[in-house]
């Protein structure tokens, strides 16, 4: 950890989209347009604040191990993780959907041994255990949609937003596992060692945030 800099890590795709002008409000602004280039680290006008661009999945794991101090990623993804070894200090209240099991229109999914697609294995895991109920996980690293149309599964574990997606391929929500959101997440040493700057930076993104949600109200 380099004691001298943030290094905060934001999840790239659509959640960098929203992320960014929360981050501008925030007073954090890259030095060069994060969008058009194909660099990974990228200074910021703040002299100590850097950022990282990654895989959402690898978020949790940057932060965690302190090679990054602070973390954007979806709850999602922090689910997933399965840690407790950082915090969650803010909900930065976008890309929210829910994390739910879908199956096809009208199945029944009384089968012994269920068997069900995710790229959720771990939430999709404790979500069926909790739910004393054995099942068969196949881990997929997109389009589950397809899973259960052509017979590799019965039934998903997916992000649904609008429910568009599952309708379109067959298939129906069925139980609600979590709600999903982004959120910051801090690395425990870099708040107690950057404690001022971490909570200044955490402060300006709380009312980053209240603000947004004021204006929508
Ligand atoms: P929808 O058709 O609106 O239910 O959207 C579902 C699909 O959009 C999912 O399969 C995801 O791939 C994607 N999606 C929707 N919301 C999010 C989100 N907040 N984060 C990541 N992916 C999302």
């Amino acid at each position: 950890m380099n004691p001298h800099k943030i290094v905060i890590a934001l999840t790239k795709g659509r959640i960098l989209e929203e992320v960014l002008p929360l981050l501008e409000k925030a007073g954090v602004i890259p030095s060069e347009e994060i969008g058009s280039s194909r660099k990974l680290l990228f200074d910021s006008n703040l002299p100590d604040v850097q950022l990282m661009i990654i895989r959402g999945s690898d978020v949790p794991t940057y932060v965690e191990l302190g090679s990054a101090d602070i973390g954007i990623a979806g709850k999602d993804m922090i689910l997933e993780y399965g840690s407790q070894g950082f915090y969650e200090p803010v909900d930065l209240k976008i890309a929210c959907c829910r994390l739910m099991t879908a199956a096809p229109v009208g199945a029944s999914l009384d089968s012994p041994r269920l068997r069900v697609a995710s790229k959720f294995v771990n939430i999709a895991k404790q979500y069926f255990s909790s739910r004393g109920r054995q099942v068969d996980i196949i881990k997929l690293n997109g389009a589950l949609e397809l899973a259960p149309l052509m017979g590799l599964a019965d039934c998903i574990v997916d992000i649904v937003d609008t429910g568009k997606t599952l309708r379109a391929h067959g298939l129906e929500p069925r139980d609600f596992i979590a709600d999903v959101s982004t959120r910051v997440i801090v690395n425990r040493a870099a708040m107690k060692i950057k404690h001022e700057r971490i909570q200044s930076l955490l402060q300006r993104l709380q009312a980053a945030v209240d603000a947004t949600s004021a204006g929508r109200a």
